[in-house]
């Protein structure tokens, strides 16, 4: 995960410039839904296809990938989902006793109570939105949302009161915007690996990361494994071009920032490797080794150092 800049007054712009009035419709639709006390869809219309008509306003925001698992959704025949942060129905216990059992998942710690009526007042809130890959939506997030702290209730039930809900110290982070703590000081990578970035298992940082990481199951997809090793040995070779050919690094240092930056696919990752690459090359060649190993190519013997 990565955090993509947006303000509010950006994000609202976008959404009127994308779909004006979508957002009294919003509006109108929230105020039935706070009525009625769960979620339904009681004037009749398809809330599915409502939501989605902002969809491309936050496939946009973040460059066209996945706001979880950072896959681009260019390159693969994924479908995007419109990703409900809180869920709009009810919220389910995490871990379900299936996913703890076949992925050995277990904490000393609690996260949280499940949840009959759910976020049903943020079936159509903006903040609440993210595109995410099918996989991450359906297979994986389904209705689950950890929390370390009290639970929401109806009376925070209001679109404009985010702050009603920070009170609920979810475990999981909201990367748009600065409302939620930046994912990088939650989740890092050493090498195609995910884990979480505080190293004191005692931290709430330490125990956020480890349940993003273990929600999204993100060590353990293969299509995404793969991805982050092609990153991993492009970065390699652009620092290999940058050894051979100083005259070219300034260049080569704006490309590994764009490479790097929130809108480009496990940009988390590759932060974390050229940060390694950086202060411990030794330690980054045997991560890039890795990474060809996983890609079935052969590593350069050469590790560069500028
Ligand atoms: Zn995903």
């Amino acid at each position: 995960m990565i955090r993509f800049d947006v303000t509010d007054a950006d994000l609202m712009r976008r959404i009127d410039q994308h779909a004006p009035g979508w957002r009294e419709s919003a509006k109108t639709k929230t105020d039935l839904l706070i009525k009625a006390g769960f979620y339904e869809e009681k004037d009749g219309t398809d809330g599915e296809k409502f939501w989605r008509e902002i969809l491309p306003v936050y496939i946009a925001l973040q460059g066209g990938k996945c706001a979880y698992c950072e896959c681009s959704l260019d390159e693969t025949p994924r479908e995007w989902d419109l990703e409900h942060f809180r869920p709009k129905n009810s919220v389910a216990k995490w871990p379900s006793a299936k996913r703890a059992k076949k992925e050995k998942i277990k904490y000393d710690f609690d996260t949280g109570p499940e949840s009959r009526q759910g976020y049903y007042a943020l079936a159509y809130a903006p903040w609440n939105y993210l595109a995410a890959c099918d996989l991450c939506n359906r297979q994986y997030k389904l209705n689950f949302f950890p929390i370390a702290g009290t639970r929401a209730r109806d009376e925070h039930a209001r679109l404009d009161d985010a702050a009603a809900y920070t009170q609920e110290s979810p475990y999981l982070a909201y990367p748009l915007g600065t409302s939620d703590t930046d994912p990088l000081t939650l989740i890092t990578f050493d090498g195609i690996i995910a884990r979480p970035t505080s190293l004191d298992v005692t931290t709430k940082e330490y125990r956020r990361g480890k349940i993003i990481i273990d929600i999204f199951d993100l060590n353990m997809r293969p299509f995404l494994q793969k991805q982050r090793a092609q990153k991993i040995i492009y970065l390699w070779n652009l620092f290999m071009i940058g050894d051979r050919f100083p005259e070219l690094r300034d260049e080569i240092t704006q490309t590994i920032q764009i490479q790097c930056s929130s809108s480009r696919p496990h940009a988390n990752c590759g932060r974390a490797f050229w940060e390694k690459w950086r202060s411990d090359p030794n330690a980054a060649y045997k991560d890039y080794r890795e990474a060809c190993i996983r890609l079935k190519q052969p590593a350069f013997s050469v590790i560069p150092r500028w």
